[in-house]
């Protein structure tokens, strides 16, 4: 297992990154929580409880976990939340929206097992729908909905200090793979609603800085503009192609493959060993679906 730990901010933000090493894997998934002034943002995967409970241990006084909040329910956020719950007692809030989910586990395919360990074990998380202070009151942290890679995705915004806490609702680059099976369910136009959303709630924010899940941090709301023009550019080039492969009288499958090779490429490793879960291919379906802007 792979272990990170950073600090961002004047030693304000502890950045805690986990990836597996299983082989399986192509290359290592990392995915982050940060610790705030006691408040954990999300919680690692299932595979890094044991790594998670010895730094939870190694804290001091100051810097332990009062609160820990879950973005969104997939396991490699929510992932340390049973542990640390159960056996240390912290209190878990999430979303409205999340909360079912989070109660019912998730026993989840075997390739995602590889990335992120066995199962999601079921967590009695507790709802906040107003912000959340942290201990020392210094930070207040803004709920902020952003649904399209989840729907239940919640960032946490501290407006005074320009942190935007997004997990996976900012990506560095919309090339990539798309979830379309039962549970992890992207939506490519509400990704981009969302992020118009983020764009117009930071404004006047001129040192914006937005922590990602295991993609580091990101600086300068004119991100948000560019994460939304890489999307315009690549809904226009969908639909150009698929107009244009359609005077040929392609079938579907076939004109989503051959609108895959001229801009992506072709399909990517992950999108072939998820038989199709995580897949360019969804992510191009779901940008057909967004009407013509
Ligand atoms: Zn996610």
């Amino acid at each position: 297992m792979v272990v990170r730990i950073s600090y961002h901010c004047n030693t304000q933000i502890l950045e805690w990154e986990w990836a597996s090493d299983n082989e399986l894997m192509p290359y290592p998934y990392f995915t982050s929580c940060y610790l705030i002034d006691g408040l954990l943002i999300d919680s690692g995967a299932p595979g890094g409880e044991n790594d998670l409970r010895e730094f939870v241990k190694s804290l001091n006084q100051d810097q332990m976990i009062d609160k820990c909040f879950i973005t969104h329910t997939h396991e490699d956020h929510a992932g340390g939340a049973h542990m640390l719950n159960t056996e240390f007692g912290i209190p878990i809030f999430t979303s409205q929206k999340a909360i079912d989910l989070l109660k019912k586990g998730n026993k989840y395919p075997e390739y995602r097992q590889a990335a992120w360990g066995p199962e999601l074990l079921p967590i009695n998380a507790r709802i906040i729908d107003k912000p959340i202070i942290t201990k020392s009151k210094n930070f207040k942290f803004e709920l902020f909905p952003m649904t399209g890679h989840a729907p239940e995705l919640v960032a946490l915004i501290e407006k005074t200090k320009q942190w935007a806490f997004v997990a996976d609702a900012v990506q560095p680059k919309y090339k990539m793979i798309f979830g379309k099976n039962s549970d992890i369910q992207e939506d490519i136009s509400l990704i981009y609603q969302s992020l118009s959303k983020l764009y117009d709630f930071t404004e006047g924010m001129d040192h914006l800085l937005i922590f990602s899940a295991g993609n580091g941090v990101m600086q300068g709301r004119e991100i948000i503009l560019k994460k939304m023009e890489e999307i315009e550019d690549l809904n226009k080039n969908v639909h150009d192609y698929y107009n244009q492969f359609q005077e040929n009288g392609y079938s579907e499958k076939k004109l989503i493959r051959k609108i895959i090779k001229k801009l992506l490429g072709r399909e990517s490793i992950i999108g072939q060993l998820t038989q199709g879960d995580l897949s360019r291919e969804n992510l191009i379906i779901s940008l057909l679906k967004w009407k013509k802007r």
